[in-house]
């Protein structure tokens, strides 16, 4: 039985996430406990729960303490089935976190899935639903599988009630993949998204965001929508290379005005694109996972969070890894390397 202690590190959901995710992988049951102890509301809230209860599922496991507000847990997987499912988080949690959590499994498993996820679509602290589609599931795809993604409904906090589908066509095993250190960009987006709100918010966020960028027109893009059950607001900004693209977020608050924050968003493209990074910040952790399950692999980070080394140490856990880092001039380069290699 591996034993995790939820507190160390970032001391999050993601400990908890990563655990169920190789636990499915790999057979190997675990123990949690302190989960999200460094968190002001410790303990299993409704978007992890869910997670936790989408992996029994999916992996016919058996899981001990699923229950709200539960601060210890046990997981002992079963057989991975690939199929149709259906998550609802019931609140605004993150559905993308659910995904994530679910999706090495599914990625490996032994015929193609279909997954309704039902929830947060776009959340702080979490990775928004574009992030997924545009940044995330793309280097994922170029280790083997396909993931097609499609958004039906707009899920902000605090009321939820998103909706998106997912399809997988997994594949035997991940191929390792070196992403280079970045090259030009080719492609650049901002978006701004309004649920319910008035479009000149969106027009003040596009005309700062681009601005601050010294982007072309031609790259801004204003979504209104009425397909969300609340009000909601978030600018992303996409940028692309032959290596890969990232998605920058920020999200509309009451009392922020529109421009503030989209220059929250700006500085952060404007960070990337003075480095020679593929992977971003929020990137950089996710990637560690998929590049760990195909055995090696490599990236240039632009930084490495408290997400990234938390992940560092629990991936090595369940999976014959290690991971190394090294400066070099305008990026960090992360590899994965199986060990004894
Ligand atoms: P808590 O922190 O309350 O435990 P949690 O379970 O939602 O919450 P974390 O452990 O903090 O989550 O993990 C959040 C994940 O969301 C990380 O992988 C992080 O990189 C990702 N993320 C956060 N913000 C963004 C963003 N703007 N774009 C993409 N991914 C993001």
């Amino acid at each position: 039985m591996i034993r995790i202690d939820g507190s160390f590190g970032e001391g999050g959901g993601q400990i908890l996430r990563t655990s169920l995710s190789l636990s499915l992988v790999t057979g190997q049951p675990f123990a949690i406990e302190n989960i999200r102890a460094g968190r002001v509301k410790p303990g299993l809230l409704r978007q992890h729960l869910t997670a936790v209860l989408a992996a029994a599922e999916v992996g016919a496991g058996q899981a001990d303490g699923a229950e709200l507000g539960s601060q210890a847990l046990t997981f002992t997987p079963g057989r991975v089935r690939a199929g149709e499912y259906h998550f609802a988080v019931g609140t605004a949690g993150s559905g993308t976190l659910v995904l994530q959590t679910v999706l090495p499994a599914l990625l490996l498993a032994d015929g193609p899935s279909r997954v309704i996820i039902e929830g947060g679509t776009h959340n702080q602290a979490a990775p928004p639903f574009e992030f997924l589609a545009k940044a995330f599931l793309p280097l994922v795809e170029r280790m083997g599988p396909k993931v097609t993604v499609a958004l039906e409904r707009y899920g902000f906090y605090p009321a939820g009630g998103g909706r998106f589908t997912v399809s997988v066509e997994p594949c035997p095993a991940l191929r390792p993949v070196h992403l280079e250190p970045r090259g030009d960009i080719v492609t650049r987006k901002v978006t701004a998204v309004l649920a319910n709100l008035q479009r000149h918010i969106g027009r003040r966020e596009v005309d700062t965001a681009l601005s601050m960028l010294n982007w072309a027109p031609e790259a801004g893009e204003i979504v209104q929508t009425r397909e969300s059950p609340g009000p909601g607001n978030v600018v992303m900004i996409e940028a692309g290379s032959a290596q890969g693209t990232e998605v920058f977020t920020a999200f509309g608050q009451l009392g922020v005005t529109a421009e503030k924050v989209a220059a929250t968003a700006a500085r952060e493209t404007r960070e990337y694109l003075v480095s020679r990074a593929v992977a971003g910040e929020h990137l950089t952790d996710q990637l560690l996972l998929p590049m760990a399950l195909a055995g090696r692999g490599s990236f240039a980070a632009l930084k490495i969070s408290r997400h990234a080394q938390t992940n560092m140490e629990v991936i090595p856990r369940f999976l014959p890894v290690r991971f190394e880092t090294a400066e070099e001039e305008g990026y960090v380069r992360v590899a994965v390397v199986a060990v004894g290699a």
